[in-house]
């Protein structure tokens, strides 16, 4: 759960963003509860600050992505929710390796969205925001981290909008040589 980009994958959970109807994962508490393994689902109240949360955090690295300033009423957003999550003073081992240790027992959706909000914090103070990115298909609207030598990637995943457009390009092209 230390991944850096935990808070990529959170602000994914909406997805084919630019698509009229995008597809939403978290429709209700219960389904936020199996995303951060939490025992129990959060109140409706605390759902809706956490979807609020999970959108600033898109709206932060898209902006990011695309090269413009963010909303400072996003980084408020982050902000406010880092100084509720609970303390980052531990560590413990889990399966071979380690994951900050959070009190589950608190059980908010806040408290256990920790890790998203400290992903999110490490990325945006460190060394590899420039390589935050939002796929090239304007239907998708995934953010990924470029984690290639080149730093050229495009595409949130090669085998799904990337294959998509080289097809669309393919197609359209084929039509010009026909006409
Ligand atoms: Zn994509």
């Amino acid at each position: 759960m230390s991944r850096p980009d935990l808070c990529l994958d959170f602000a994914n959970t909406l997805y084919w963003r630019g698509q009229s109807a995008p597809t939403e994962t978290l429709n209700a508490p219960a389904d936020l509860a199996a995303w951060t393994k939490a025992p129990k689902a959060p109140s409706p109240r605390e759902f809706e600050q956490a979807i609020a949360l999970r959108e600033a955090i898109y709206r932060l690295f898209d902006a990011q992505a695309q090269g413009k300033a963010a909303a400072p009423r996003d980084l408020d957003a982050l902000n406010s929710a880092l100084a509720q999550a609970p303390g980052r003073k531990a560590l413990k081992r889990n399966r071979g390796g380690y994951e900050w240790d959070i009190d589950a027992r608190s059980g908010t959706a806040l408290a256990l969205l920790a890790p998203v909000l400290w992903s999110a914090g490490d990325l945006l103070a460190g060394p590899k925001l420039d390589r935050v990115r939002r796929c090239a298909n304007p239907e998708c609207g995934w953010l990924f981290l470029d984690d290639s030598r080149a730093g050229k990637r495009r595409w949130c995943s090669m085998s799904a909008c990337g294959n998509r457009a080289k097809a669309r390009r393919h197609y359209h092209k084929s039509k010009e040589e026909e006409a």
